[in-house]
């Protein structure tokens, strides 16, 4: 029994996207509460690999574009060729493509579907495979959106694959709590990242956006943090298929 409800120490948590942005900081945040990290995604985790260390904990990545043509198992062993095992992983990359359902394209439908739904599914079940051999249960938390409580505009692939997102997160839920192994999920708010950059930058919608948040700032990816430390310990050993917003208040509006 770990000292403390949120302690991480001795687990491995896979972070896929976790050279930027949210991913960066909950990679952050698991370290900063005792989990080794293995970094998944298409470009250079750096930064993040550095201030993991400087923790004090262990780093390895794999430069993988995720999509379709993903080796997910080999993923997985990878990382626990690495590191020693696998606890804790976390879905977060993700992609985004904005047109008007007019005009939304089969390709733009695809590129978002493949990462954030599709991919998010396949490594939780490499993953799983792997933790139910093992026998010790693990955590996977799927990183969904507002996007998957309301249907956004001119965002048809990316409203479609968090719906899609949350609700694979409650079909893991119920098919493996009993296994040990616990599915939940993060929504965050509107979030100061490359994401938003769009958002952001068109001053109306920017707006009309922090109007709506009753915490009177967009979020900063470091708010994300302390959510997956907890849904990742064993603090959270008996929540499964949950949905915790963290969005200054936008869904109580
Ligand atoms: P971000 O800064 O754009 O980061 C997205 C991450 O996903 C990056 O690491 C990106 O890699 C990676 N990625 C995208 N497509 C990929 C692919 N095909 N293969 C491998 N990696 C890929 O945005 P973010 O805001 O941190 O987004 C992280 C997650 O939070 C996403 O699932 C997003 O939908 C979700 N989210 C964000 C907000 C928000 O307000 N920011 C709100 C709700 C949910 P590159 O750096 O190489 O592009």
């Amino acid at each position: 029994m770990s000292a403390h409800p949120f302690d991480l120490g001795g687990k491995v948590a896979l972070v896929t996207g976790a050279n930027t942005g949210l991913g960066q900081a909950i990679a952050l945040a698991l370290a900063a509460a005792g989990a080794d990290i293995f970094a998944v995604g298409r470009s250079d985790p750096e930064e993040t690999g550095r201030s993991v260390l400087a923790m004090g904990r262990k780093f390895a990545n794999a430069h993988d574009e995720l999509g379709p043509e993903t080796p997910f198992a080999q993923l997985v062993a990878d990382c626990v060729a690495k590191l020693g095992a696998l606890d804790i992983v976390v879905n977060n990359a993700g992609t985004i493509r904005r047109a008007t359902a007019l005009e939304f394209s089969p390709g733009d439908w695809d590129a978002v579907m493949d990462v954030n739904l599709k991919a998010a599914f396949f490594l939780s079940q490499a993953a799983a495979r792997w933790m139910v051999e093992r026998g010790r249960g693990g955590k996977i938390i799927n990183i969904a959106s507002m996007l998957s409580f309301q249907g956004g505009i001119r965002t048809a692939s990316y409203t479609a694959s968090k719906h899609g997102l949350l609700g694979v997160t409650r079909l893991l839920a119920n098919e493996w709590a009993a296994l040990g192994i616990n599915v939940n999920a993060i929504a965050p708010g509107y979030i100061e990242t490359n994401n938003t950059i769009a958002l952001r930058d068109d001053e109306a919608r920017s707006r009309s956006i922090l109007e709506r948040i009753p915490a009177s700032r967009w979020g900063q990816p470091s708010d994300i943090g302390g959510a997956a430390v907890f849904l990742a310990s064993g603090a959270a050993d008996y929540v499964h298929g949950a949905v915790l917003p963290v969005d200054g208040g936008w869904l109580a509006r």
